[in-house]
């Protein structure tokens, strides 16, 4: 089993407050999906990330963060228009999926997970297993749930792959993103950013920034954390750069890719 994430800021242009798909990265990656399930059979689960589309909506409600009972109304239609836009999101890719011939299923968290202080303390798996048995392909994404201690929160994509994987011990993560992998820092803005092959510190960071101003749930150094767990209980990941063509294509067929594993070993 593989679990493949495919990052907000590949599918999305993350610095907008637009809700815009990135058309030609969506079908590249798609038909690099088709090619490798065509040359030999693969359990898949493909979780995405909000992009554009979660991340305004939920910041400008600033879903997540406590807040008055009174406030709850508005707090209330906040949670409906991120979860309505995430789901958008998740049209443009299940079309485009579908369309390339990948049977893919959406199960979204928000119909079926709960949280408590901004982590998934609920979410039964079992439909996963059952479509993956049938041959289908899950998605899920980023999202809005409902948080015992909070009313409601956001999820991200990076917290989904580290649930689902702790969950279903799948035999590789993949994350796709817009960089090679972690570098000591930003490498969008240093220039002398020095290249991870392999991960296992946040210490080995120079700058804990976040990634762009409007991501909610922690970018770089969120995806980092989400790993770090998953490197604790012996589950390797790896970042990649999923707008370099044929990246995808190549680490679904077990070939040698640029990127960062996060594991704890040396
Ligand atoms: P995604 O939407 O693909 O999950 P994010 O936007 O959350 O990805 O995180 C990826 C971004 O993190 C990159 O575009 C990069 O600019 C930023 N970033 C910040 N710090 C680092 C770092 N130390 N190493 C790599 N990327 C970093």
């Amino acid at each position: 089993m593989i679990i493949l994430k495919i990052g907000g800021s590949i599918l999305t242009n993350k610095d907008s407050s637009e809700s815009e798909v990135d058309a030609g990265s969506l079908e590249r990656i798609a038909r690099e999906i088709k090619s490798s399930l065509d040359n030999s059979f693969k359990e898949l689960i493909i979780v995405h990330g909000a992009g554009s589309f979660g991340h305004p909506p939920a910041k400008k409600y600033k879903i997540g963060e406590a807040f008055d009972k009174s406030e709850f109304p508005e707090k209330r239609i906040g949670f409906c228009e991120t979860q309505n836009a995430v789901k958008k999101l998740n049209m443009h890719v299940c079309e485009a999926f579908i369309k390339e011939g990948l049977p893919v299923v959406a199960i979204p968290a928000s119909s079926f997970m709960t949280a408590t202080n901004k982590r998934i303390t609920h979410g039964n798996l079992d439909s996963f297993k059952r479509y993956l048995d049938k041959g289908f392909i899950p998605v899920i994404y980023g999202d809005v749930v409902l948080d015992d201690e909070l009313e409601i929160c956001v999820i991200s994509g990076d917290q989904l792959i580290q649930y689902l994987a702790v969950n279903l011990s799948p035999d590789e993560v993949i994350l796709g993103t817009d960089v090679d992998g972690v570098y000591n820092k930003n490498p969008k803005t240093h220039d002398d950013a020095i290249f991870f092959d392999k991960f296992s510190s946040l210490e080995d960071l120079d700058t804990l920034e976040g990634t762009t101003n409007v991501d909610v749930t922690g970018g770089m150094v969120g995806k980092i954390k989400e790993l770090l767990y998953l490197a604790d209980l012996g589950i390797e990941s790896k970042i990649i750069n999923a707008e370099v063509e044929n990246n995808i294509f190549k680490v679904l067929e077990n070939e040698k890719v640029k990127g960062t594993i996060i594991s704890r070993g040396n």
